[in-house]
């Protein structure tokens, strides 16, 4: 953790870069106040640097021995001759050598599911709205990271489950938050600011790795 002091700031701020936490302070906050500030803060700081590890993983190219980022986590990806489907024990996912990508994306599109799900009928839950959740699906177009339609069904992408859980969240947040307002207006965020305060960091996450984590994919079949 380093301590910044600048006498021009006017707040305070949290910043988490290569794994190193730094507080920014203003003058007026002594140092007692400061550590006070950062113990509230345990938790927050340790999400941060778990999601900078997934990033980490997400950018080094997808190859047997290497790890994939998924839910949180990070698997090691091992091929073993023999094998029909992919098959995960503990934080080691093994794959047939044929073909390991496709596997790895269908053996992923299926263990996101219920998290997935759960994750929209939470938010969903949250805004009042659960009744109108119909199904929630594992989309994989090459163009968009979720999608809510009138008839309350909700795709989210596969490739999600490589970002960190916070911003995952988003956006099931985001497409579940249609079922309110089917449109980006201002009573549509004041929707998504009342259950994600801090929102717009995940959206800006987004915008900074989206293209990224899409190209993370490398369909080897057309997406649909
Ligand atoms: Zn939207």
């Amino acid at each position: 953790m380093r301590i910044s002091r600048s006498s021009r700031r006017r707040t305070l701020a949290f910043q988490v870069r290569d794994g190193v936490a730094t507080v920014y302070l203003p003058p007026r906050i002594s140092d007692q106040q400061a550590r006070q500030i950062v113990e509230g803060k345990r938790d927050w700081l340790r999400q941060h640097v778990e999601a900078q590890r997934n990033q980490q993983a997400l950018y080094s190219a997808l190859r047997p021995g290497g790890e994939v980022p998924f839910l949180g986590e990070v698997l090691s990806l091992r091929l073993q001759p023999g094998l029909q489907v992919a098959t995960r024990t503990g934080p080691v996912l093994a794959l047939p050598p044929e073909d390991w990508l496709r596997h790895l994306e269908r053996w992923t599109r299926q263990a996101v599911q219920e998290h997935y799900r759960q994750r929209v009928e939470h938010f969903a839950g949250r805004l009042g709205v659960a009744a109108k959740v119909r199904r929630v699906l594992v989309s994989r177009t090459r163009s968009r990271w979720g999608s809510c339609a009138a008839s309350g069904d909700i795709r989210l992408h596969w490739l999600l489950s490589r970002a960190p859980l916070a911003v995952l969240d988003y956006v099931a947040l985001h497409e579940a938050a249609h079922l309110c307002e089917m449109n980006h207006s201002p009573r549509y965020w004041a929707n998504v600011a009342q259950v994600m305060p801090d929102f717009e960091q995940h959206r800006a996450w987004m915008r900074e790795h989206g293209q990224a984590l899409m190209h993370s994919a490398q369909p080897l079949a057309p997406a649909d």
